[in-house]
């Protein structure tokens, strides 16, 4: 591959930003990403990896989130699915029925939350 601006150059390799090929005299190495000599795709390779790192926060923050949820809604079915007992044990089919149902819903809303509903990982 050939270097975009030298003819006859070798290219070392692509600007991030635009993708053309850069020789090793023209190439501007970010830290994060090469990008070629013009400022522009310089300022872009760099905010390209802040937006990245920011999605990866966000993810992250998204997924612990879903889980806390998930647990409070499992606990929340436990304490429910208790009173069911404790209105079986004081002979009431109402209550019974009524926190057993609701229990029931609680503990698989908050499993489908733990299993179902995942952000991909950022790390993979
Ligand atoms: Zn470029
Ligand atoms: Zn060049």
């Amino acid at each position: 591959m050939q270097c975009f601006a030298h003819r006859g150059s070798v290219a070392v390799g692509l600007c991030k930003s635009c993708g053309k090929g850069v020789c090793s005299d023209c190439v501007n190495d970010t830290g994060v990403g090469l990008a070629c000599r013009d400022d522009e795709c310089g300022e872009r390779v760099l905010l390209l990896d802040r937006i990245v790192a920011n999605n990866a926060r966000v993810m992250r923050t998204a997924n612990s989130q879903t889980r806390s949820s998930g647990l409070l809604l499992l606990l929340m079915g436990l304490v429910l699915l208790g009173l069911g007992c404790w209105g079986y044990l004081s002979d009431s089919w109402l209550l019974m029925i009524m926190f057993g149902a609701c229990g029931a819903l609680f503990l698989l809303f908050g499993l489908l939350r733990l299993v179902v509903e995942r952000y991909p990982s950022p790390e993979r």
